[in-house]
C-alpha cells in the first residue's frame, strides 16, 4: 500500500505561546533565550524577530546585535512540554501512528485514515484547526508519500501552511528543490554538490549512485534515493536491530565555562534531551531509567536516576523528569561543569509504542474523536494501543 506521511511543525512553537500568553509581545520581535548570559543561546525567535535574521541555535549576544528593539524572555520550559503533550494527544486523534521527532514536530502515518476523512488534505485542515481551537497555536503540515518529503514539505509554506506533494507534482517539486533544503544536507555538502553540477534535488537523478558514493562515502547512496524522492528502504530488521541492541542511550555537555545559571542549564537539558530521544526512537525503543549526570567544577560527580512505571520516549517526558531531578542539584554552592542524560532499561519494538497518555485522565478516552473509534472499529480494538492500556488497568 502506498503510505501517506504528515509531517506536522508547530509555527515559532516557544515564542507563539510566549505571544498567545502575553498581549503585549503579539506582533513584536519575541526571542526566547536568557538575555544576561553571553553564554544563551536562542531556542526560538517569532517570525518578527525572523526578519532580522535571528534564528534558533545563535547566541544571545549575536541576536541582540541583529535585533536590539528585540523582547528577550526566558521561556517557560515546563509550560511549552504541556503543549507538546497536548498537540500529540490532538495528533492522535486522526491516527495511532504518531511519532514524535522534537518537541514541536511529528510525523503522522495517516494511510489507514484516509478513508474515515475526505482525503489526506482534509485531515491535515482538521489537524490544524483542533490545534488552532485548543490551543491557540499554527503549525504547518507537508504531505507525502514518504517521511523525507513530508518533512520538507512542511517547511515550504510557513506559518500555517499545508504543503502536498504526489505523485503527479513530485517531479516538478524535485525539479524546484534547491539541494540545501534537503535534510543532511548542510553548506559544505551544497557546495560539493554544486560543484558537481548538481543544484537541485532533481539534478541528482542523473547521476550514477557510484559516482555519488565515490565523493559521498555513505551517504552518496542516500543521495542517489534522495534525487528520486525516495528514502534508503530500511534494511535492519526487527531481528537485526535487537542483536545490535543498545544498553542504553546518553548524551553529555561539558561546558567551556562552569556555570550555575539554573536556566541555562535547563536550556542545555533540553538541547540533550532532544539528542537522547532521537536516538531512542531511530531504534524505535522505549526507556524505564534514567539518569542525570551532573560534574560540578571541582570534577566531583552527581549521578540522580529514577526507574519508571511506565516506558517514555517523548522528549516532553524526558525534560519533565530531568527537570526534576535537576532541581534536586544545589546551584547555590555549586558550578557546573558537565550535565549528561542516560536513558536506560531499554525495549525494542517494531512500533513506538502508544504510551500511557490515557493513564492520567482516563476521561479523555471518552473524548477521543470518532475518527479514531471508526479506525478502531474496521481495524479491531488492537491496533489503538489504548485498547491496551484500558485492558491493563481492569
Ligand atoms: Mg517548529
Amino acid at each position: 500500500m502506498n503510505k501517506t506521511i504528515l509531517h506536522m511543525d508547530m509555527d515559532a512553537f516557544f515564542a507563539s505561546i510566549e505571544q498567545r500568553d502575553n498581549l503585549e509581545l503579539r506582533g513584536k520581535p519575541v526571542i526566547v533565550g536568557r538575555e544576561d548570559s553571553n553564554r544563551g543561546i536562542v531556542t526560538t525567535a517569532s517570525y518578527e524577530a525572523r526578519k532580522y535574521g535571528v534564528h534558533s541555535a545563535m547566541s544571545i549576544f549575536k541576536a541582540r546585535r541583529l535585533c536590539p528593539h528585540g523582547i528577550f524572555v526566558d521561556g517557560n520550559y515546563e509550560k511549552y512540554s504541556k503543549a507538546s503533550k497536548k498537540i500529540f494527544e490532538i495528533c492522535r486523534n486522526f491516527t495511532p501512528k504518531v511519532y514524535p521527532i522534537s518537541i514541536d514536530e511529528a510525523f503522522l502515518d495517516v494511510s489507514g485514515s484516509i478513508p474515515y476523512f475526505k482525503s489526506a488534505k482534509e485531515i491535515a485542515v482538521k489537524l490544524q484547526e483542533k490545534i488552532k481551537d485548543e490551543l491557540f497555536l499554527t503549525c504547518s503540515i507537508g504531505i507525502a508519500p514518504n517521511k523525507m518529503l513530508a518533512k520538507i514539505a512542511s517547511d515550504m509554506q510557513k506559518p500555517a501552511g499545508i504543503t502536498i506533494i504526489n505523485k503527479d507534482n513530485l517531479d516538478e517539486f524535485l525539479k524546484e528543490l534547491p539541494v540545501e533544503k534537503i535534510p543532511g544536507i548542510g553548506k559544505k555538502t551544497a557546495e560539493k554538490l554544486k560543484n558537481l553540477g548538481i543544484f537541485t534535488a532533481k539534478n541528482i537523478e542523473d547521476k550514477s549512485e557510484t559516482l555519488l558514493i565515490k565523493h559521498f562515502g555513505k551517504f552518496g547512496k542516500q543521495l542517489y534515493y534522495m534525487g528520486q524522492g525516495k528514502e534508503i528502504p530500511s534494511a535492519t530488521s526487527l531481528d537485526e536491530r535487537k542483536k545490535q541492541k543498545a544498553k542504553s542511550i546518553s548524551n553529555e555537555i561539558t561546558f567551556y565555562q562552569s556555570s550555575s545559571d539554573r536556566n541555562y542549564l535547563q536550556q542545555q537539558l533540553i538541547k540533550i534531551a532532544n539528542k537522547v530521544c532521537y536516538r531512542l526512537r531511530l531504534k524505535n525503543a522505549t526507556a524505564k531509567k534514567i539518569s542525570l549526570k551532573v560534574k560540578f567544577s571541582d570534577l566531583t560527580v552527581k549521578t540522580l536516576d529514577r526507574t519508571l512505571q511506565n516506558d517514555i520516549c517523548y522528549e516532553a517526558d524526558v525534560y519533565r523528569m530531568v527537570t526534576e531531578l535537576f532541581r534536586r542539584i544545589d546551584l547555590k554552592n555549586n558550578k557546573i561543569r558537565l550535565l549528561g542524560i542516560k536513558l536506560a532499561a531499554l525495549e525494542f519494538s517494531d512500533e513506538v509504542k502508544q504510551l500511557d497518555l490515557f493513564k492520567e485522565k482516563k476521561e479523555k478516552v471518552t473524548r477521543i474523536s470518532q475518527a479514531v473509534d471508526k479506525i478502531r472499529n474496521k481495524y479491531g480494538r488492537k491496533i489503538i494501543s489504548i485498547g491496551k492500556n484500558e485492558n491493563n488497568k481492569s
